[in-house]
């Protein structure tokens, strides 16, 4: 633990007391001599998720991360993106401070986030991770997207002007007339 005041890297313990879950330390700083206080807290080696049939399985970052990025699959975002969110994710979890967690709960916590990231992303995913009782939210979900996509795409469908066999037998004459 570094100095708060002065960053150096050593301090001294000057008082050391349970509290709760956690030692409760008070520390002077070998640098400054700052007086600072710091907790530890047990913290689980390992975290387990218990999923729908309650087998349980050591939480696993990559896994995680596929899924993720499966979801995000040709979906125009950042380069970096899936990763910062499952760091988010992976972070979360473990400031929860629980040995085990319902696969339901990291669910919710990705959906939540794809939400605000990418729509066609979070549909995927939800698609993969929700129950089949939440089929009809889901769906209602894809309507909601279906209709703003509809009014959004319209303009574009009258780009093309000019039809593509015409500005190619164009083309081909003003490669000729270059000759
Ligand atoms: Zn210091």
């Amino acid at each position: 633990m570094d100095c708060p005041y002065c960053s150096y890297h050593d301090s001294k313990v000057i008082d050391s007391r349970d509290v709760n879950d956690g030692i409760r330390r008070r520390r002077q700083c070998l640098s400054c001599g700052s007086r600072f206080t710091t907790y530890e807290r047990l913290q689980p080696t390992s975290l387990f998720v218990i999923k729908k049939d309650e087998r349980r399985e050591e939480f696993n970052r990559d896994k995680l991360l596929t899924g993720i990025r499966k979801a995000c699959e040709k979906r125009p975002l950042p380069i970096g993106i899936v990763e910062k969110l499952v760091d988010e994710i992976e972070a979360e979890l473990y400031r929860l401070g629980k040995a085990e967690i319902l696969t339901k709960v990291i669910g919710d916590m990705v959906m939540e986030k794809l939400k605000s990231l990418d729509y066609i992303a979070y549909i995927r995913f939800a698609s993969v991770y929700r129950d089949f009782a939440d089929i009809t939210a889901l769906k209602q979900e894809v309507d909601t997207l279906v209709s703003v996509q509809t009014v959004t795409s319209r303009p574009v469908s009258q780009l093309p002007l000019i039809p593509s066999e015409q500005t190619e037998a164009q083309a081909k004459s003003h490669r000729r007339r270059q000759k």
